[in-house]
């Protein structure tokens, strides 16, 4: 009999785990599915047509490399970024996702007394996150499932040391625009650092991408995550970055491991950067697939929430029944009962032919559940 629970820090057998989407493989193992039964996977905002091809090209070549430790600098995929976003190379930091960069900034700004203010339908990883490091979270409701940033600076406390938010929102689908984030930025208090999580930037018309980057110009206290796991389709390399003043990075590689982001991922996401053609596609396919979503769910007699994102919130009635029945019809979605939606689906868009087979699915399981 071990102690392990006994002799642990007294906070972590209580804090929650993570539930992320279902992985196929397990799907599979668990309802006896065959190697020849195709499964789709719709549970986790990946991008549906792959990694960009140059990516790909790039991964064979580094994996020569292999046993050789990585640039724990990431030199090239910083001038590319910085290259691309008009910012020196000093404001910017590479992580193993920009979940990891959550979590530097916990070990950089968070500890037992103080908070952070999230809006209660966020991305759940900043709560958990948040606990890990023993602040507290305060929940500030969203207005039409859409960030209040209004009721979030008035929940700010002196305490708080972040402000998170994600634009566009995981899981609403959700944004704020630029103008919005410009009165917001101009009465945030000076004790607060903004974390402004934009994984699904990538996937607007550049036109309606918020420039958050001139904050950051502007040396405020801001630091802009985005991620390669969404629209540049490398979600299982893990690897995201940071955009923010010098003062903010120098925290950041205070916090991180030498070698934070591997190889094969810091070629592939400098490849990736770069493949213009690949992303274009990708928001024509997104576009073209929450059009035909969307028409479905009407003709379901199914409400949703507008999206701007590679995703969707549907309401179904029983979510966690709806998902389960789903998985049996071969299509995984997220239940979203975690997030306090519990009528609701949430359906990446896929292919045309993944988009199809899960509206059939789809018209089956509510079927069933309904009786
Ligand atoms: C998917 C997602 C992330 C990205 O996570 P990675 O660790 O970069 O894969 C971050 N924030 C939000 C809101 C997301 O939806």
């Amino acid at each position: 009999m071990n102690t392990l629970k006994a002799i642990a820090n007294d906070w972590v057998p209580s804090l929650s785990v993570y539930e992320p989407g279902r992985p196929i493989e397990e799907v599979a193992r668990e309802l006896g599915f065959s190697d020849q039964d195709e499964i789709f996977k719709l549970a986790s905002n990946e991008n549906a047509i792959g990694p960009s091809p140059k990516a790909v090209q790039a991964m064979r070549q580094a994996a020569k490399n292999m046993h050789l430790y990585p640039d724990g600098g990431a030199f090239y995929l910083r001038r590319a970024l910085a290259a691309k976003l008009n910012v020196p190379m000093d404001q910017l930091l590479i992580g193993h996702g920009s979940n990891e960069l959550i979590e530097l900034l916990g070990h950089a700004f968070l500890h037992k007394g103080t908070n952070i203010v999230m809006a209660d339908r966020a991305f759940i990883v900043y709560k958990l996150v948040a606990s890990s490091f023993l602040a507290d979270t305060i929940m500030v409701p969203m207005k039409d499932l859409t960030h209040d940033l209004d009721a979030m600076l008035a929940a700010i406390t002196p305490q708080t040391r972040i402000v998170f938010i994600a634009n566009p929102n995981n899981p609403t689908g959700t944004m704020v625009d630029g103008a919005a984030l410009d009165r917001f930025m101009a009465r945030v208090p000076e004790h607060v650092a903004v974390v402004m999580d934009e994984a699904y930037i990538e996937l607007l018309p550049p036109e309606k991408q918020p420039d958050t980057i001139q904050y950051v110009r502007q040396d405020r206290n801001v630091f802009v995550l985005r991620t390669f796991s969404k629209t540049y389709g490398l979600a299982g390399l893990r690897v995201g970055y940071a955009a923010a003043p010098k003062d903010g990075i120098d925290l950041l590689h205070r916090v991180r491991q030498p070698f934070n982001v591997n190889a094969m991922a810091l070629a592939a996401a400098q490849a990736a950067l770069a493949d213009e053609e690949h992303v274009a596609k990708t928001r024509t396919l997104v576009a073209d697939g929450l059009e035909y979503l969307c028409r479905s769910f009407e003709k379901l007699g199914l409400s949703y929430v507008p999206s701007v994102t590679n995703f969707i919130l549907v309401k179904v009635g029983k979510g966690r029944d709806i998902f389960t029945a789903l998985q049996r019809k071969r299509v995984i979605v997220r239940p979203m009962d975690p997030s306090g939606l519990p009528e609701y689906v949430r359906v990446t868009v896929g292919t045309k032919k993944q988009n199809a087979h899960f509206i059939r699915a789809l018209k089956e399981a509510l079927k069933e559940i309904r009786g």
